[in-house]
């Protein structure tokens, strides 16, 4: 079931305690390492020798085309959550008498055989909610029942920006870290494995390069990371 209001994490996590979530993808690139680009399957790996479980947030537009990449992601220990078909502003698109009912059925279709766990979670484009969308999926048991969201973020590592604006991916680390250290340590993160909407940023992404400057100095500065369904209470 979907609440009227979005979930946040940090009241319910520890001190320097953090929830990994990357949305947006799957993507790829083909061209070697660190050429920019999407690397879903990089950061899975990366994330997995460090024993850390993230969680990826899809979009079934990219998600049809690359299903052994969910394969691979959710072998490795992380979740893989819906993030809708077209990354639509579901608020707008639902008054423009949008089917959102088929936007999470649609990539439900696609994830459901790579998602571990009992439930589907579910975070909306750009944070975008209200309760009538609550109300519309609720009406629904396809897209409602096994269903847990919406799943929002504390700390926006606000990486697209950082590409956007040519800064380095140290450079977007320091300023990740400065977000986190200033938002009481603890929270849901966002960052972005790829970008669903425009196509420079996605071919400028370093979000890879970003995590391997991140992770390791966070956990030197003792903060530890939780899967999303980890959340003491997000479930219920
Ligand atoms: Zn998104």
């Amino acid at each position: 079931m979907y609440e009227n209001g979005l979930f946040y994490g940090r009241s319910s996590l520890g001190d320097r305690t953090l929830c990994l979530t990357f949305d947006d993808g799957p993507g790829r690139t083909d061209s070697p390492q660190p050429a920019p680009g999407p690397r879903t399957v990089e950061i899975a790996q990366y994330l997995h020798k460090l024993g850390i479980r993230a969680t990826f947030f899809v979009v079934g537009k990219f998600a049809c085309e690359l299903p052994e990449i969910m394969r691979e992601t959710q072998e490795l220990g992380h979740l893989i959550g819906n993030h809708t078909y077209d990354h639509f502003d579901l608020v707008d698109y639902a008054s423009e008498n949008g089917d959102v009912i088929s936007q999470i059925a649609r990539t439900d279709s696609l994830i459901r055989s790579y998602v571990d766990g009992p439930v589907i979670f579910f975070r909306p484009p750009y944070g975008k909610w209200d309760s009538s969308i609550a109300g519309a999926l609720n009406a629904d048991p396809e897209v409602s029942a096994d269903h847990v969201g919406p799943i929002a973020w504390d700390i926006d590592c606000r990486d697209w920006k950082c590409w956007q604006e040519g800064h380095s991916p140290d450079q977007c680390a320091d300023s990740c870290i400065r977000r986190i250290e200033e938002s009481g340590r603890r929270g849901i993160i966002l960052m972005h494995d790829c970008t669903a909407d425009i196509e420079a940023l996605k071919l400028a992404n370093r979000t890879f390069e970003l995590i391997q400057h991140l992770v390791p100095e966070l956990l030197d500065r003792g903060y530890r990371f939780v899967r999303l369904d980890e959340i003491p209470g997000i479930v219920a």
